[in-house]
């Protein structure tokens, strides 16, 4: 048989209020404490759930077995709050397995001897019907385990109570959080003890309801009052899991704090580190220049760090410092391979392919350079414009390749010509150029016969090992400061080698300019 009559109303709704508690903080929440408060939620939802469906019911066996049923949610709430107080201090997502398994032993003897009353009555030692204000309710004496487990709820809920208001009372600098921690648990006793006055009708047990309050207390003043969002527990858990080294010293020198980073970054364990200056351990860098809110880098171990400084009272020079090391050392890594990276760039934009010489850019770049420093001081600038003699009939007669290595032959030979401060380039072709700083038209022809002996002088080898010889045609041109007439010289050095050609070749021709 059914009834329905207000008692079952208070179960139903202490159920109903932590299905709403769980949904919210199912989707709010990933932090340390959160997965224990859902199991807390859990267990009260189903220890209303089987009261109430129990209180729906006339008949004792289905009482009964509702009743046994609770009994899951009962030895399981105060686990779960213990639980909660556990990983919610000590920042862990999930419990240890050991801590889980050691204080479910008395909850799991417990729920044993439930399902098994009827043999020993250690849970109820009696258990009947009882009648009153139109209401049908089970009635049950305790039997001697029913204290065991009591006292052992008891101790998990004060504990870690206990321990939960210890550990926000030391972080936290509110009250809110620290008052729902020890009301929390006030109020589920209080429900509790309501249960055993004697105008209560035995069966009418509001613990429930007073579970549903406290986790709503939980929710509004622990966990969305900023448990998980900014209190100093969870921003200590920062510093602590940060890849960055955080260490607090004072003027002296003196480690305040260290995390795990920063002992790892000094190659130190705190208990060392505390008996020294972090100047011991810091020796590239002076105590004042380290606390100087000046950013800095620093080389530790073969790694480079960033170092910021901050004072934590800003209007005291005596103020203890923050040091934040963050390392850069991939940073500056990467840098370095970028740098080798446009150097080289640069060296082959500025290179010539085939002979290894600068080319007519860069050529024309540091002949306005060298102009312009004429003009400002004076002396005199030379250029050699040189080109091979019929070097068609080279290619034509022992293919492009010989050819390409006459030309590369030609290169090495003004290489081992010129001077240190002397620019040779490839202008395109078989036409070479040699830039002369400070040099005279008279050094400058000198140089030009130099030159156009050693080519003439160097053999060269076909794809047979025969001996091939070339001569070049080349033309001279020098700009003085007075002259004036530095745009012109490259005309000018071109008109001197078109009339060494139109001469003969293998000569030397000069023009100033
Ligand atoms: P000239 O004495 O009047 O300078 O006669 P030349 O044959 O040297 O002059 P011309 O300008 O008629 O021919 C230049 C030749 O140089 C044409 C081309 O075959 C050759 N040449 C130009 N660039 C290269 C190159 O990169 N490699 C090779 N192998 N030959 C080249
Ligand atoms: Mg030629
Ligand atoms: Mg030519």
């Amino acid at each position: 048989m059914l009834q329905l009559t207000f008692w079952s109303i208070p179960p139903l709704i202490a159920a109903l209020v932590c299905v709403g508690a769980y949904v919210r903080i199912q989707n709010k929440y990933n932090v340390p404490g959160v997965s224990a408060v859902l199991m807390l939620l859990a267990a009260v939802m189903f220890w209303s759930g089987a009261q109430f469906i129990g209180s729906l019911f006339t008949e004792i066996e289905a009482k009964i077995a509702a009743a046994k049923l609770a009994y899951f949610g009962i030895v399981m709430t105060p686990v779960c709050w213990f639980i909660f107080s556990m990983t919610y201090t000590r920042k862990q997502l999930k419990a240890p397995r050991w801590l889980l398994n050691t204080v479910c032993v008395v909850p799991f003897i417990t729920i044993c001897l439930v399902m098994s009353n009827e043999w020993h009555q250690l849970i109820w030692s009696d258990v009947h019907l009882t009648f009153a204000r139109g209401y049908a309710g089970l009635d049950t004496v305790p039997g001697p385990w029913f204290y065991v487990h009591t006292v052992y709820s008891y101790v998990l809920l004060v504990s870690a109570t206990a321990i939960l208001a210890f550990s926000i009372s030391e972080f936290s600098h509110t009250y809110k959080p620290l008052l729902a921690v020890i009301f929390a648990p006030i109020i589920v006793s209080l429900a509790n003890l309501f249960h055993l006055l004697p105008w209560n009708p035995p069966w009418f047990d509001m613990t429930t309801i007073g579970f549903a309050v406290a986790v709503l207390i939980l929710d509004g003043g622990v966990l969305r009052y900023g448990l998980f969002d900014n209190i100093p527990v969870h921003r200590e858990w920062v510093v602590e899991k940060l890849l960055d080294s955080v260490i607090v010293v004072n003027t002296d020198g003196g480690v305040i704090d260290i995390n795990p980073a920063g002992l790892n970054m000094l190659r130190v364990d705190r208990e060392q580190l505390s008996k020294h200056s972090i100047t011991e351990y810091i020796r590239t860098m002076p105590l004042a220049a380290l606390l100087s809110s000046q950013s800095k880098e620093l080389t530790l171990y073969d790694r480079a760090y960033d170092v910021t400084s901050s004072a934590l009272d800003r209007n005291n020079p005596e103020s203890d410092v923050v040091l934040v090391f963050r390392d850069i050392t991939t940073r500056r890594e990467q840098e370095r391979r970028l740098g080798k990276m446009k150097r080289e760039l640069e060296r082959i934009a500025h290179t010539d392919a085939l002979t290894g010489l600068y080319t007519r850019r860069t050529f024309f770049e540091r002949l306005k350079e060298e102009a312009e420093r004429v003009q400002r001081h004076g002396s005199s600038l030379s250029v050699l414009l040189f080109d091979l003699d019929h070097f068609k009939k080279v290619n034509d007669s022992y293919g492009h390749d010989v050819g390409d290595r006459v030309l590369q032959g030609v290169a090495d030979v003004s290489i081992a010509i010129k001077r240190v401060n002397d620019v040779a380039a490839r202008l395109g072709g078989e036409e070479f150029a040699l830039l002369l700083p400070e040099t005279t038209q008279a050094g400058a022809v000198k140089i030009a016969q130099r030159l156009r002996q050693a080519i003439a002088d160097e053999p060269h080898l076909d794809d047979h090992g025969n001996q091939i010889w070339v001569t070049a045609s080349i033309g001279v041109a020098t700009i003085r400061q007075a002259s004036g007439q530095v745009d012109h010289i490259l005309k000018h050095a071109d008109q001197a080698l078109y009339r060494a050609k139109n001469n003969g070749r293998n000569m030397v021709c000069c023009t100033e300019a």
